[in-house]
């Protein structure tokens, strides 16, 4: 058999199943290598479920990514009548009179009101009593406000990377898993990619291996940091129709003067399947796939109900049904980085997104693959260049 492609995609996680996949579409002859077996539980894309808005207050030029993704989600479930994307609706809240941590970005409240009003996104605005009527729930301040987008969705992540390389599969595009890229090395012809089972040449290579990017980039270590986030699953047995759709929206919940918000979804795998809440950590070491510590100890659970779970929502209950441990891979203005290494027209690299890129993923995948193909995309991807981290 031929080692040799038109694009290589090193690592099949979020970013690459969709790069892949679109590929694939395209008749590109492409190769996707993964050195586990995609969808799996030591990087950035487990635990059931991701949160997708539209209006997205990182930043308006967000936006387009995600509806675009939201369409490609849609085409995936029809080609293979699976459920990928399920509208629940989205509740964000935030205190407008007192400062409040922040998400990724300073003002992301008020920016995503503003990119619902400049994209038309269908939404309301809350004030707390209205926020109790609607979501009794939800134990909110009197200075608290809400937005709640009527189509914000989860995704189920494990089931659209499954899918990508289905689709991918049988477009043509080969897979490799359980094997190692350890290095790769650009020439005038093209690049050579060597894993620990030979060596493989392209005309194209695409670097999407989430957490573990700065072991084949050690370069990179001060721009890309990896952080430990736990996702739990708390008991909502005794109110269970109150934390499932329709009545329960996903949310992100700003708290003031906490030092991180939370953020959700409903409870969806029935009264025993609890509901899922996190809060984002940048504050602890940063680690890597290998150090991280993977079990979450009854101490940070019996935290995290203390100061987060009561307080924002008194109905749950204090057992924690399940937990997981997640890796974000955080550049220091919290955006993107998609974009051609430095002094290379054959070689993109595609960060793992700072814990808020699966929503645009699928966007990101064909991104790709229109750069890789035509030499751009579509969709504006220049707020995601690399040079803007260069001190
Ligand atoms: C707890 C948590 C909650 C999140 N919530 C949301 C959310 O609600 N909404 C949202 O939009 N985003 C969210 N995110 C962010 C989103 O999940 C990530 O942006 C996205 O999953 C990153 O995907 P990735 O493909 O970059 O990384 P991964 O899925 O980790 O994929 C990287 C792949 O590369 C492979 N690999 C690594 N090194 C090599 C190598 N040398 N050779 C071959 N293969 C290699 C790995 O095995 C892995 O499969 C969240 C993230 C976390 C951790």
């Amino acid at each position: 058999m031929s080692n040799s492609f038109d694009t290589i995609v090193v690592g099949l996680g979020a970013m690459g199943s969709a790069t892949l996949y679109q590929l694939a579409q395209r008749g590109i002859k492409a190769l996707g290598i993964d050195l586990l077996a995609p969808p799996h539980t030591l990087g950035s894309s487990h635990g059931d479920t991701r949160i997708t808005r539209q209006a997205i207050g990182e930043g308006d030029h967000y936006t387009p990514l995600s509806l675009r993704s939201y369409e490609i989600f849609r085409e995936m479930e029809r080609l293979t009548e699976t459920s990928l994307l399920e509208v629940t609706g989205g509740l964000m809240i935030s205190s407008l009179s007192e400062p409040v941590s922040v998400v990724h970005v300073p003002q992301f409240f008020q920016n995503t009101v503003a990119a619902a009003q400049k994209f038309g996104i269908k939404h309301d605005i809350l004030n707390a009593k209205e926020i109790r009527l609607r979501f009794p729930q939800f134990n909110v301040d009197d200075d608290e406000m809400g937005y709640f987008e009527y189509d914000a969705a989860y995704l189920r992540p494990e089931e659209i990377i499954r899918v990508q390389l289905k689709l991918a599969g049988e477009l043509g595009a080969t897979i490799h898993t359980n094997e190692t890229v350890i290095g790769f090395e650009e020439n005038a012809k093209g690049v050579e990619v060597y894993t620990n089972q030979g060596t493989y040449t392209a005309e194209h290579l695409v670097l999407s291996v989430g957490p573990w990017l700065t072991e084949l980039l050690p370069q990179l270590q001060p721009v890309f940091k990896v952080y430990r986030q736990v996702l739990y699953w708390f008991d909502i047995a005794d109110s269970f129709e109150q934390f499932a759709p329709p009545k329960f929206p996903l949310f992100i919940w700003q708290l003031k003067g906490a030092e991180a918000g939370v953020y959700g979804l409903p409870a969806l795998d029935g009264p025993h399947g609890g509901f899922k809440i996190g809060s984002s950590n940048y504050l602890t070491e940063p680690v890597t796939p290998d150090s991280v510590e993977r079990s979450v100890s009854a101490e940070e659970t019996v935290e995290m109900f203390n100061s987060k779970v009561v307080r924002c929502f008194p109905l749950a209950n204090k057992q924690c049904l399940k937990s997981a441990v997640c890796l974000y891979t955080v550049t220091p203005d919290s955006a993107f980085v998609i974009d051609w290494l430095p002094d290379s027209q054959r070689i993109v690299l595609c960060s793992s997104c700072s814990g808020h890129g699966f929503k645009h993923a699928a966007a990101i995948g064909e991104s790709i693959a229109e750069m890789t193909t035509k030499g751009h995309s579509r969709l504006d991807l220049s707020a995601f260049k690399l040079g803007r981290l260069a001190e």
